[in-house]
Formats: structure tokens, C-alpha cells, sequence
């Protein structure tokens, strides 16, 4: 079966592809993804907090949004040398992608966006791809992240219109979605997915995958996260989502856009191995992961650097390095700039070195 890129799926064919036999839509998925991807790599990434807490949105998950008391404290921005530090770190353990949030409703053209610029390039310099979640963006300051060299911006939907307004009442649907047009007007990758568990039917998560995949191109990267239940929120009390639910929306986004890097993201914590390993399976092919015990602030937790190690070189997964995405023009270019072999039969540590070399 060969996949293609499409951008009309209609609701029937993914409710469709969504009701296959479990294992029968994880084997297609899984055929599709070696047909784009080294099913042998995992991107690893490490999200950084530069600014954290005391958000004037509402949405209805975020441990960081000033309308819940969460237990996460305000933090001002991060100086430029911890996040360089921070990011180093995660060089050493791996990490090919750092991506710097700040719990802002949206960019402001002000001193403290010329510091973030100043942080994407000191951080690309290091040869990380670098990805920003910022919050709503203008074209100007799109152009300005651009310019700055950034390799991608997330900006996720997180579910479908109609019910994003039950989760979110300070922005809208379409605020999402021009910000994610404002991306598409630069060379940046786009980086945006949802949340799975706040609450929604099948149909909204089919409808968020729809709405990503009218995108041209596919959002390079598409995040899938399980929500964190976070005390103090709306939806702390919210219902476990099924293992086999994660499982099968990871094989569907795969299925529907099958170039892009599938993010299994926040909530991995709680899937056990084996299931992590379905997800990989089904093409999920890229993971946060980090030093300390939490993802963006203590109220998510996080695999560790050395846990998910452990578990790459458990199921035979190796780091991929930054840039070589295989789907990108630079993979070729930089395969023959070291030498490299086909990048499966690699092992990690030739990998990071080839990878450094070039960067
Ligand atoms: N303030 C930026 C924004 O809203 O776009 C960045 C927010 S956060 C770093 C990026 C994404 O993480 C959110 O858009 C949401 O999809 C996801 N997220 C945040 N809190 C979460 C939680 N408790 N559980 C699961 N996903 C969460
Ligand atoms: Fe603010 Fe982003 Fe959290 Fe929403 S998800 S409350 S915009 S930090």
C-alpha cells in the first residue's frame, strides 16, 4: 500500500480508518511509516520553559494559565546563558531538538521577543534545530523568528473547532489557525497538533487531524498529547484515556500525514513501555524528554534522559541526529557530506558524532 499526500480526507474515511481492527490499522501504519521514515529513529526533544506561569488565557488544561491556582509560581524570563546551558545538556544526552515555550497569550514586539530571538540563534548555533511556542504570532514577527533562523514554531489546535470553544474562551479557533497561516509565510517548519482526553468525542479528534491535513504542506510536525491532568484546572477530574485510544490515534495521524513527525508528547509518562513501543510502532517517532522530572513546569511530568535511553535501546531505536530528518532535502546532502551509511545500521554514537561534525 502506498501512501500519498492528501489534504481531503472527509469525516467518513477517517471514522473509517479510525474503526480498523486494532493490530490490522497499526500494521498499515507502520508500513506507511518506513515508506517515509527510518522506522530505526526517534527524534528526541527537550522542551525549556524561558517564561513560565501567571497566562491570561483560559484554556482548560494549562497548569500554567493565571485563572487556576495550580501550585506552578511565575517565573520571569530565562536568562539567555541557563537556556544555552539547559540546551547544552540535552545536546549531551541526545536531544537534536530544544523547544522554547513561554506561556504568553502572544508575541509582543518588545525587548524580552529581541532576547528570544537572541536565544534561537545562540541555541541553533549550537546545531539544535530550534522550535518556539510563543503564542499568537503576526506575520512581522513570524518574518522576525525566520530571520532569526528558527527551524520551527508550534502552535498546536488542540482539537476540533467546534470544541475548542468548550476548552478556550480567550481566543479563537481561527486565532489558531492564522497564526499557523502567519508560519506558512516563512521557510519555518509547523509544528502543531492537540490533546487527546479534555473531554472530546472520536469525532473531534478526527476533525483535528482534517483540519492539520488541509494544511499545505502537512504541519511538518504534529504533536499528540495526553492530557495531564493538572489540580486546579477545569479538567483535573477528567476520565484516563485508554491506552488502545492513543494507540490508534497515533496510527491514524500517521495514516493521514504520513510525512510528518508524529509527537507522542505530554501524558508518554503514563503509557508503560510496551505500549510506548506500539506507539513507536505505529509511527509516533518522536518524544520529549528531560533532565528533571517534568516537561514544561512541575505540574506535567516527564520521562528522564537515562529512562528513555533505556527504552530506545530496548526496542533497537536509535537518537536521530538534528536536520537529518530523512524527509528533508538536507538528509541526502548530509548523508554524503560524512559518509553516512544507510542511517539504520548506524549505531547512536556514530550518529551524534556524524551529525556534530556537520552541524
Ligand atoms: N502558550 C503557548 C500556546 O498556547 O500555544 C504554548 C503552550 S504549551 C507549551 C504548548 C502545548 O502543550 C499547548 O498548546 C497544549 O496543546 C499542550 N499542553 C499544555 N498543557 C497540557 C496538559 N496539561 N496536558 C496535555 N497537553 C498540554
Ligand atoms: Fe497560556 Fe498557552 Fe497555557 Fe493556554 S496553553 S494557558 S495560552 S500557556
Amino acid at each position: 500500500m502506498t501512501a500519498e499526500l492528501r489534504h481531503d480526507w472527509t469525516l467518513p474515511e477517517l471514522r473509517n480508518l479510525h474503526a480498523t481492527p486494532l493490530l490490522e490499522l497499526v500494521f498499515r501504519a507502520a508500513s506507511i511509516h518506513r515508506q517515509f521514515h527510518n522506522p530505526r529513529e526517534m527524534q528526541v526533544s527537550k522542551l525549556i520553559s524561558i517564561k513560565t506561569g501567571a497566562c491570561p488565557e483560559d484554556c482548560a488544561y494549562c497548569a500554567q494559565s493565571s485563572r487556576y491556582s495550580t501550585g506552578v509560581d511565575a517565573e520571569r524570563l530565562m536568562e539567555k546563558s541557563k537556556v544555552v546551558e539547559i540546551a547544552a545538556r540535552a545536546k549531551a544526552a541526545g536531544v537534536s531538538r530544544v523547544c522554547l515555550g513561554a506561556a504568553w497569550r502572544s508575541v509582543k514586539d518588545n525587548d524580552q521577543f529581541d532576547r528570544v530571538l537572541d536565544m534561537v540563534r545562540d541555541v541553533t548555533d549550537m546545531g539544535l534545530e530550534v522550535c518556539c511556542t510563543l503564542g499568537m504570532l503576526n506575520e512581522a514577527q513570524a518574518k522576525k523568528l525566520e530571520a532569526a533562523g528558527l527551524y520551527a514554531y508550534n502552535h498546536n489546535v488542540d482539537s476540533s473547532a467546534e470544541f475548542y470553544e468548550t476548552i478556550i474562551t480567550t481566543r479563537t479557533y481561527a486565532d489558531r489557525l492564522n497564526t499557523l497561516a502567519n508560519v506558512r509565510k516563512t521557510s519555518m517548519t509547523m509544528c502543531s497538533g492537540g490533546i487527546i482526553g479534555l473531554g472530546e468525542t472520536v469525532d473531534d479528534r478526527l476533525k483535528m487531524l482534517q483540519t492539520l491535513a488541509q494544511i499545505q504542506p502537512h504541519p511538518e510536525s504534529v504533536p499528540i498529547n495526553i492530557l495531564s491532568k493538572v489540580d486546579g484546572t477545569p479538567l483535573a477530574e477528567n476520565a484516563d484515556v485508554p491506552v488502545w485510544d492513543v494507540i490508534r490515534m497515533i496510527a491514524v495521524t500517521r495514516l493521514v500525514m504520513p510525512r510528518s513527525d508524529v509527537r507522542l508528547t505530554a501524558g508518554r509518562v503514563k503509557l508503560d513501555p510496551t505500549a510506548q513501543a506500539l506507539c513507536f510502532l505505529a509511527g509516533a517517532n518522536s518524544i520529549f524528554s528531560s533532565e528533571t522530572e517534568f516537561m514544561l513546569t512541575k505540574a506535567v511530568p516527564s520521562p528522564s534522559y537515562t529512562a528513555d535511553q533505556a527504552l530506545l535501546d530496548a526496542v533497537g531505536m536509535v537518537m536521530r541526529p538534528p536536520f537529518v530528518n530523512p524527509n528533508s532535502p538536507r538528509a541526502a546532502e548530509l548523508a554524503e557530506q560524512v559518509g553516512l551509511g544507510s542511517l539504520p545500521e548506524l549505531p547512536v554514537c556514530e550518529l551524534k558524532r556524524a551529525a556534530c561534525a556537520v552541524a
